[in-house]
């Protein structure tokens, strides 16, 4: 991974022996860009925001999002959610909102439940 952080350090042109990193514009601001535990829908939604708003200022937000997607990141990196990686086809283990539908999908009893079901016959 360091080849892919050296090329994208050379395209952006930062001084030598930095890293984008070091320009991110949320640091110290960990708690806007990982949920707490048990995070409601409506909070993840405000929280994504307010981090949405500080990438789009990022001056490393392209090297920051290419990271999170090459290492299948937790989290909201460069811009974009946990959902929006998986939608661009960089799935990690179980983004947010793939967790909350599926959660709310198994709640909702299917005809093909009944079916399968020994009370069904
Ligand atoms: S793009 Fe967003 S998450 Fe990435 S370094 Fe910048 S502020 Fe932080």
């Amino acid at each position: 991974m360091a080849a892919v952080e050296t090329h994208i350090e050379h395209i952006l042109q930062l001084p030598a022996g930095t890293t984008w990193r070091e320009y991110a514009a949320c640091t110290g601001r960990t708690k806007l860009f990982f949920p707490p535990k048990a995070e409601r829908p409506q909070a993840r939604e405000r929280r994504e925001a307010l981090a949405r708003m500080l990438c789009t200022a990022c001056p490393v937000q392209a090297p920051c999002r290419d990271f999170a997607r090459a290492h299948h990141e937790y989290g909201f990196w460069g811009g974009e959610s946990e959902e929006d990686r998986h939608l661009a086809g960089f799935t990690v283990a179980a983004p947010i909102g793939v967790r909350a539908r599926a959660a709310a999908s198994s709640a909702t009893p299917r005809p093909s439940d009944a079916a399968a079901s020994p009370d069904a016959a």
